[in-house]
């Protein structure tokens, strides 16, 4: 099979993905083998390819992946061959630990992620377990369905570790893939919350997307927006934002870190004009198994109208410079043949 390799650690621009023909892996107990049809583009790729997430290497990357079931291993009873079945970030956890008991599995000591721990999704074919494989509702297709296997699912974690309620101003610090399809949920529960986006510059990819989506306020981090919001995800590579949403918050305000390795250091915080208020810092870690269920089935509700755009498998380091350059709207997503 085709697959895109990282085998060492680099910076995007050296375009370290390898092409190579691999052969198709075999599913054992409880597993099944899925023909890949997409995968989705993920800021974390950036993060394993130049070494601010350590994978485990030689590794097929990729977490968002969507696909046919065409084998099935021993004792598979969840799956039959021909399922659409999808894959997300969590690719195992131990399901004993304490975290796991209390239904914190993406706190497992044992956490495996996918395209990182084992290998994933940019290639034609994928094993994993039927325990930690989804099926994908019917009103999405292949390429839509791919960015709500983590930019959607990790953003709704987030969006529910903000404890929002109805009526609160909610800011987004970057306009991706993720905070696209948060806003859309935003909007489909708390009717009455106005959401306020800072992108990187007025006028970029990332600002038309959010008016287009009907953002009430779009600014440019560093801008004061025309009121104090109550919460807020920060879904950007840098520092900067993180300081910029605590000077913004309104006292008792919660801000979530939904991409945690930076780039850059955030920079130092003023106690009074950053801290002091009762304001709140929560990162995010990993995923569950719940929240992808849960949000899947959401996402079909409201319906989430994912923003794609699509590039070739053999296109992946192309397609991972733009989203480091900030070159394309909304998820990108990898189309295999
Ligand atoms: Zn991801
Ligand atoms: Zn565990």
């Amino acid at each position: 099979m085709k697959a895109q390799v990282l085998r060492k650690i680099a910076r995007i621009e050296e375009n370290p993905l390898e092409l190579l023909n691999l052969p198709i892996p075999q599913p054992s107990y409880k597993q099944i083998l899925i023909k890949v049809s997409t995968c989705g583009i993920c800021h974390t790729e950036l993060d394993e390819i130049e070494g601010r997430i350590q994978p485990k290497l030689p590794i097929i990357l990729g977490h968002q992946v969507v696909g046919r079931v065409v084998k099935l291993g021993y004792n598979v009873s969840k799956f039959k061959l021909g399922d659409r079945v999808g894959v997300a970030w969590i690719y195992s956890a131990c399901g004993e630990c304490y975290q796991c008991k209390r239904g914190y599995e993406n706190l497992c000591k044992y956490f495996q992620g996918t395209g990182c721990d084992a290998n994933g999704g940019y290639a034609e074919y994928m094993v994993i377990s039927e325990d930690f494989a989804y099926p994908i509702p019917e009103g999405f297709n292949d390429l839509e369905a791919a960015p709500l296997l983590c930019a959607g699912a990790i953003g709704y974690r987030a969006l529910k570790l903000t404890e929002m309620k109805d009526g609160e101003i909610i800011a987004f610090y970057g306009y991706g893939a993720s905070a696209h399809i948060v806003h859309q949920i935003v909007k489909y529960k708390f009717p009455n919350s106005k959401v306020y986006v800072f992108t990187k510059r007025k006028g970029d990819a990332s600002s038309e997307l959010a008016k287009k989506f009907g953002a009430d306020w779009v600014g440019e981090t560093g801008d004061t927006p025309p009121e104090k919001f109550h919460r807020a995800i920060d879904t950007t590579p840098v520092g900067i934002p993180v300081r910029e949403a605590l000077r913004n918050l309104e006292d008792g305000g919660r801000l979530v870190m939904n991409l945690i390795r930076k780039e850059e250091k955030i920079p130092e915080l003023d106690y009074t004009l950053h801290l002091w208020g009762e304001k709140e810092i929560k990162t995010v870690k990993n995923i569950t198994r719940r929240d992808v269920q849960e949000f899947l089935s959401l996402a079909a509700e409201i319906p989430i109208k994912p923003e794609v755009k699509e590039f070739k498998l053999e296109e992946a380091n192309q397609a991972l410079i733009s989203l480091k350059q900030g070159k394309y709207k909304g998820a990108g997503v990898l189309k295999i043949e």
